[in-house]
């Protein structure tokens, strides 16, 4: 398998490079010249199958001969090692929970994925690979725990100080072994800056085998397609579901689309926004128009521009109609997130955090308009990694899961530093 830039200014490079480099070249988005097709006895076969098989068979022709088939056995298996239940909440929803991982979000498959291919690609090489990742609080710490262990990697994280929650704090700080943060006294835009200076900056490249854990890398993106396969492995109603998921820089949707068109069944999707609405927007307009990002209760989808809207275009082309067919979109305010949140424990005495909030809010307005179908909408987040909004929505408290508990009581290491890349160099350098 090669991958093309959807700027179609760089080479094509094959899934090593493409994970090496996260973007290409001409700033583009690295997307695979063939959408591969699931077999029929794949599909018929999945009930069957353990959740490392079908992540290994999803993943396959993606990878192609990059990584050794026992390898990617191996990296699969480590992969999915935790549950993807889906959950009825009422006659026609069910939930399916991505955040029974390491950092209780959705985003561990992929950066434990990613990480692990990284981690193999630097095998062969005689340099350790550096991962530098700056964060505002959760990015950090999936990729932090992905990369926990990984041989041949060394992660090195930059967040503000002051300025991260404190249960993510701990997150980023606590891990040790090949994790190291950096609490640099300034802001997210100044740790990015940072980051940014450094991969732009020959010499300390020459020196270190760097790289980025951005999202947008296919290393991280392709293998959210598994979710969608975990929930039709799990879905027992007799036709295709409408699947809903919470969306901000619309990987994850992108990759439920992609298995789609692999023949993955399904019988829409629906892209749940919150205030930050720019392609709820552009189905109803045709128009795609960009803004700065507003701050909502679900702040993890507080994106205005989509990354991800380009390889959109590239699965369904610019015309709008035929984007319809498949997708539809809504824009829930916080007072309907609220409003949901209550809902649902209300009714159902099923708790959701805000994202998935906006997931459920979403899938009843389109089974509103189509009563005949069943759907799911992904719940991305642990309901206690919000746990203020939660808590004052329903007034009860949340009871942290034991893993995070166990963090809570760790103490902080971190190596504080004033904003400026010249520091940041001088500690890359030593
Ligand atoms: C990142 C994230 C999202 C949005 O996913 P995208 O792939 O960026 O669309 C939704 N919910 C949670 C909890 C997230 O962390």
């Amino acid at each position: 398998m090669k991958y093309y830039s959807t700027n179609r200014q760089s080479p094509e490079v094959d899934f090593r490079e493409a994970t090496i480099k996260g973007q290409a070249p001409d700033k583009g988005l690295y997307f695979p010249t063939q959408i591969p097709q699931f077999e029929k006895s794949f599909l018929q076969d999945i009930p069957l199958l353990s959740k490392a098989e079908i992540a290994f068979r999803v993943i396959k022709p993606y990878v192609g001969d990059t990584i050794n088939e026992e390898a990617l056995h191996r990296i699969c298996t480590e992969t999915v090692d935790f549950d993807f239940p889906l959950v009825k909440i009422t006659d026609s929803i069910y939930s399916l929970e991505l955040f029974h991982g390491p950092t209780l979000a959705f985003k561990d498959a992929g950066a434990r994925f990613m990480s692990r291919c990284l981690g193999y690609f630097s095998q062969n090489s005689d340099k350790e690979v550096t991962v530098l990742v700056a964060t505002s609080g959760d990015t950090g710490s999936a990729v932090a725990n992905g990369f926990l262990g990984v041989k041949g990697v060394k992660v090195v994280i930059l967040y503000p100080s002051g300025k991260v929650s404190a249960i993510q704090e701990k997150q980023l700080t606590t891990l040790g072994q090949n994790i190291t943060a950096l609490e640099v006294n300034g802001t997210f835009d100044d740790c990015q800056q940072m980051v940014k200076q450094a991969f732009s900056d020959e010499e300390l490249n020459q020196k270190l085998f760097l790289t980025s854990a951005n999202s947008i890398n296919v290393a991280r993106w392709l293998p959210q397609q598994f979710y969608y396969l975990f929930a039709l492995q799990q879905w027992h109603e007799a036709q295709p579901p409408v699947i809903c998921v919470p969306s901000g820089n619309f990987g994850n949707i992108c990759a439920g689309l992609l298995a789609h068109l692999s023949g993955m069944p399904a019988a829409h999707f629906v892209a749940a926004c919150n205030r930050n609405n720019v392609f709820t927007r552009f189905l109803q307009s045709g128009n795609f128009e960009p803004h700065s990002a507003v701050a909502t209760l679900s702040n993890a989808m507080d994106v205005g521009v989509p990354s991800n809207f380009v390889r959109l275009i590239e699965m369904f082309g610019t015309n709008v109609g035929e984007i319809r067919e498949t997708i539809s979109s809504y824009s829930i305010s916080d007072e309907e997130t609220i409003a949901a949140i209550q809902h649902v424990y209300k009714n159902y005495g099923y708790l959701c955090d805000p994202h998935g909030a906006v997931g459920f809010a979403s899938l009843e307005k389109y089974l509103e308009e189509h009563p005949a179908q069943k759907g799911i909408f992904l719940e991305t987040a642990h309901p206690c990694k919000f746990v203020d909004v939660v808590e004052n929505a329903l007034n009860i408290r949340i009871d942290l899961p034991e893993s995070v508990k166990g963090v809570v009581k760790r103490e902080k290491q971190s190596i504080r530093m004033d904003a400026g890349y010249e520091n940041l160099k001088d500690f890359l350098w030593s």
